[in-house]
């Protein structure tokens, strides 16, 4: 499917004479590529090599979902691994995720990176009732506030106008702040609108901006 696309080619040689370099990275796809970056961008001279050239592997196939959802839902993993355990690995994958868009946005890699929602559908893995213990498993577990959850921000009717929704995005955006080890990033339209308004929480949010 990338072939399809014009994208500039990564420029590679055949390995014809002695190189030097601080780390060799074997494998020039997606992996290799990151690590490449992640090594430079610390000051190290990096050499990659790939047996089939550039981007010839799995990495050409993708179909490029990037999804922090990991495939075992919490509540299957937590009897597998540990309640503590598990919760940890749905957050650093939602976190890896949240990472390589800020990442990207600093790099300023125009990879017309966008948001979809995940939608899932009772089936043979989890049914309704699953369904529902796994949506309270995250909310309670995952510790993601309301910044940081793909969920829109919703204001029951009764509230609206009373500025729940602000309280909410406050309250959000100074746990971040405080805890000091993570950012946010909004994706809820209200809590875009709110950050613009509130620039103070900018430096809380990944790259100083919003998501598109
Ligand atoms: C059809 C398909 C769809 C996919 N869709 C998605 C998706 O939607 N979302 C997602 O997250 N993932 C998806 N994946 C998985 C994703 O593409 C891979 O996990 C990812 O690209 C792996 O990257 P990589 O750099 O580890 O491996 P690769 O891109 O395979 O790179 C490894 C490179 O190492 C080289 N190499 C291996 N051994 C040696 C050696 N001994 N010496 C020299 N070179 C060597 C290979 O030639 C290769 O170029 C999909 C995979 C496929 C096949």
């Amino acid at each position: 499917m990338w072939f399809a696309y014009r994208a500039p080619a990564v420029p590679a040689e055949r390995l014809a004479r002695d190189v030097k370099a601080d780390v060799l990275v074997v494998g020039m796809g997606i992996g290799g590529a990151m690590v490449a970056e992640a090594l430079t961008a610390k000051g190290h001279s990096v050499a990659m090599i790939d047996r089939r050239g550039p981007l010839k592997g799995s990495t050409a196939a993708t179909t490029a979902l990037v999804q922090f959802e990991i495939d075992q839902p919490l509540t299957r993993l937590a009897p597998m691994i540990g309640k503590d355990n598990a919760a940890r690995a749905w957050r650093r994958s939602r976190l890896s995720v949240a990472n390589l868009r800020g990442r990207i946005a600093e790099t300023g890699i125009d990879c017309r990176l966008g948001d979809r929602q995940s939608l899932y559908l009772a089936g043979d893995v989890l049914g309704p009732a699953d369904l529902r213990a796994e949506a309270e498993a995250r909310q309670a577990r995952l510790r993601l506030t309301a910044a940081q959850t793909d969920a829109a921000v919703e204001v029951l009717a009764a509230y609206e106008g009373r500025g729940v929704g602000s309280a909410l995005a406050g309250f959000a955006l100074e746990q971040v702040r405080r805890e000091g080890d993570r950012k946010a990033l909004p994706v809820c339209p209200f809590i875009k609108g709110w950050i613009q308004r509130h620039p103070e929480f900018l430096e809380q949010t990944y790259g100083g901006e919003t998501a598109s």
